[in-house]
């Protein structure tokens, strides 16, 4: 970012914090010619860590493809449009909390499968099924036998 002062290229970031309730990230910036200080605020999404693929590859956090997949998890469930956003919300919270610049694609996954997990057991399964691509079906069935486990003792508990 470029110095308002002086017009120099090069600004240091010496301080960095989430403000208006995680929207906004509040920067305090440093010219390494004036040294003058000043702040800027930037929106948060610019915080959001790059996505590091299963093959090493990088790319950047696509909000669209994380709410489609949700969408697509959760079609013909009684979840409303405005729970999905609330856990997209709390995603990138989740990741913007994170600090850091690059992020598994991995862990993505499990923070959405938590998130679906609290909403709805069918759409976490259905997720869940493809996510980890069977790759331990052992696992998987583990996982409905919990999952039917859990419903029924629900049912009984009331
Ligand atoms: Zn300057």
């Amino acid at each position: 970012m470029h110095c308002p002062f002086c017009g120099a290229d090069d600004t240091k970031v010496i301080d960095s914090r989430l403000v208006a309730d995680g929207d906004q990230v509040r920067r305090r910036r440093e010219c390494v010619q004036c040294r003058d200080r000043f702040t800027t605020y930037e929106l948060a999404e610019l915080l959001m860590p790059r996505v590091i693929k299963r093959d090493d590859t990088r790319e950047p956090f696509d909000e669209e493809k994380l709410r489609s997949g949700l969408h697509r998890a959760l079609e013909k469930r009684p979840v409303s449009v405005e729970q999905i956003e609330a856990a997209l919300s709390q995603i990138k919270r989740f990741l913007q909390s994170t600090g850091e610049r690059e992020i598994s694609a991995q862990i993505i996954g499990e923070k959405v499968m938590d998130q679906l997990r609290e909403l709805d057991d069918v759409a976490y399964v259905r997720f869940a099924s493809v996510y980890r691509s069977f790759q331990d079906l052992n696992e998987f069935r583990a996982e409905l036998d919990r999952l039917e486990e859990e419903s029924g003792q629900k049912g009984s508990g009331k």
